[in-house]
């Protein structure tokens, strides 16, 4: 009998725990009903499906990206499955000005900002490092300082309408990838300011929240080109990963991992056996044979 209470008890505490935890508050698509949003790196991907979503769940959304052709599109689109709003305004992240016009935009044609999604990407290559000193700032001020502007100049409207800042990040941002070394140091920047940012937030009282996305490899057709022959792992859907972040986004989560399995899980191991996690994430790649190597073409 003791023993089966010294088993019992303890298994009945982490079931409670876990109902608890899951049952703690529940997504509703009415939630994001009527909010004003931002969308940044829409126009294809996460960001288009993401705004899709958003139409259906009859949001006002303001997508951006640098082609006006495929903008124009998503626009449409949004605006019949079901939009609120739907308009965009185009140009490149590399202009921290544009980042700011584009917060600006929002005030003027939406009076005021819910959520501003930060998820645009400028493009990089895959392969060894290549010293290239230049090509690594060009990409911090698309990928980081970019999203730094925006939430600078969307601060007032948030703290105001005690909104939510989402930024979609990567495992290469929370662990040491190879073949990625200035996208990896891009998104490792963004978990170091918004990590900090959400901590000052606590201590002023701003109720503004800070969800930083945890993606895995999603199969939209950049990432498919650049990894799908040199990862053993399938990517998982673009849909479904863009609405798991709304729903992250929507109860004010402090991160979301998608997928869990593949993300949160390999990270348990960072602080208690880091050097078995690098191993992990190198053996996800089918590796080239050293020079030397018989099997070296
Ligand atoms: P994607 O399909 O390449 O889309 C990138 C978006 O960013 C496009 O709308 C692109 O539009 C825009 N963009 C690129 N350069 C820009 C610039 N200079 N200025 C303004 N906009 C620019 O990317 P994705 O795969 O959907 O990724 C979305 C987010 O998820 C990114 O933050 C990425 O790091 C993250 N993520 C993706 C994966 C994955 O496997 N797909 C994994 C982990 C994390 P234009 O070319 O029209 O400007």
């Amino acid at each position: 009998m003791g023993r089966l209470q010294k088993i019992l008890i303890p298994f009945l505490g982490l079931v409670l725990a876990f109902w608890f935890y899951s049952a703690r508050d529940t997504f509703k698509p009415e939630m994001l009903r009527g909010k004003r949003v931002i969308v940044t790196g829409a126009s294809t991907g996460i960001g288009e499906q993401i705004a899709y979503h958003l139409a259906r769940m009859g949001s006002h959304i303001l997508i951006t990206a640098r082609t006006e052709a495929k903008l124009q599109n998503v626009v449409r689109r949004c605006r019949e499955l079901g939009a609120a709003s739907a308009r965009f305004v185009s140009g490149t992240m590399e202009d921290t000005a544009f980042a700011q016009h584009v917060v600006r935009e929002a005030q003027t044609s939406l009076g005021g900002l819910d959520m501003l999604i930060l998820n645009h990407v400028g493009a990089s290559y895959f392969g060894f490092f290549d010293g290239d000193v230049e090509h690594v700032r060009k990409l911090l001020e698309i990928n980081f300082l970019s999203y730094v502007a925006m939430t600078t100049s969307a601060l007032p409207m948030l703290k105001e309408s005690e909104g939510s800042i989402v930024v979609v990040s990567s495992m290469a941002g929370k662990v040491g990838f190879p073949f990625t070394v200035p996208y990896s140091a891009t998104k490792f920047a963004l978990d170091g300011f918004f990590s900090s940012l959400r901590q000052e937030f606590t201590i002023q009282s701003i109720n503004v929240s800070i969800t930083l996305c945890i993606l895995g490899f999603i199969d939209t057709e950049r990432a498919v080109r650049a990894a799908a022959e040199v990862l053993r792992e399938r990517p998982a859907p673009r849909d479904e990963c863009a609405l798991e972040i709304l729903k992250g986004a929507a109860l004010r989560r402090r991160e979301l991992y998608y997928r869990y399995g593949s993300t949160r899980l390999p990270l348990l191991l960072r602080d208690c056996a880091a050097e078995l996690l690098d191993y992990l994430v190198r053996s996800r790649y089918r590796l080239p044979a050293p020079p030397g190597d018989p099997r070296a073409p």
